[in-house]
């Protein structure tokens, strides 16, 4: 079931959504080639508690950090740790935060110092991808026209689309319904409702869709090894059109 938020919720949920946008802005200012993903894990953790939230991926599932932060090849799901960013590396780092019992959700792929043209064009065609879907996001569309002008966008340039893991409802759970997949069929799918708040989250790669789980049982990589880039917001879908959440 689709839950429909009133405004005091979403106007929680934009709380939510600010903290998640600053800590991801806190830790954008702090990505350089030398730091460890750990450090930039720390940075966000900080960040939130300052804020009176908490980390929403922390202990979800035993996951042990405040953030995923995916580099290269790694999709989505990395564990912060011991592994230092490189001149020419991006690294996605997703975050979550709770405020008031609400959760905002937001992902932004970084590049580590100049990186190559390439991994350029696919941050900014994921990013597009992200834009794409969120203009779909309104009382008069679909559920799954999101996901088609995600698909579009992305493919358009010649890049693919991951299948196995999707955007979702989020509100006093991080993973509410629906899934929001970023592929599909315009004009299909549920019809999308004013109050309803998606987390809509391309995970774009540069060469083929297949990905696969590493043995840390978490990180996802790219079955081909090539790059992969992940942008995400939370939305809420208002009378007027969609409404992100997560920015300061
Ligand atoms: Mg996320
Ligand atoms: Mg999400």
């Amino acid at each position: 079931m689709i839950l429909i938020k009133s405004a005091a919720e979403i106007e929680l949920m934009r709380e939510a959504g600010r903290i998640t946008a600053g800590a991801l802005r806190v830790v954008g200012e702090a990505v350089r080639p030398g730091i460890t993903t750990k450090e930039l894990d720390r940075i966000a953790e900080e960040y939130i508690r300052s804020q009176g939230a908490e980390p929403a991926f922390l202990g979800y599932y035993g996951f042990t950090g405040t953030l995923c932060t995916s580099v290269n090849e790694q999709v989505v799901h990395g564990i912060p740790g011991r592994r230092v960013l490189q001149e020419g590396d991006i690294v996605s780092v997703d975050c979550g935060a709770i405020y008031e019992g609400y959760y905002g959700d937001s992902a932004v792929t970084f590049p580590v110092g100049e990186v190559s043209q390439e991994a350029r064009r696919l941050m900014d065609v994921t990013r597009a991808a992200l834009e794409a879907g969120i203009a779909k996001c309104r009382p008069d569309m679909r559920l799954y026209d999101v996901g088609h002008a995600v698909q579009q966008v992305a493919e358009a340039a010649g890049f693919s689309v991951v299948r196995e893991y999707v955007g979702h409802g989020i509100g006093r759970d991080m993973h509410e319904d629906p899934q929001v997949p970023n592929f599909g069929k315009a004009g299909t799918g549920p019809q999308l409702k004013a109050g309803m708040v998606l987390a809509v989250e391309p995970m774009i790669n540069a060469g083929r869709h297949e990905v696969r789980g590493l043995d840390d049982g978490w990180t996802v990589v790219t079955a081909d090894s090539k790059l992969s880039a992940h942008f995400e917001h939370t939305i809420a879908i208002t009378a007027d059109g969609p409404l992100v959440l997560t920015v300061e």
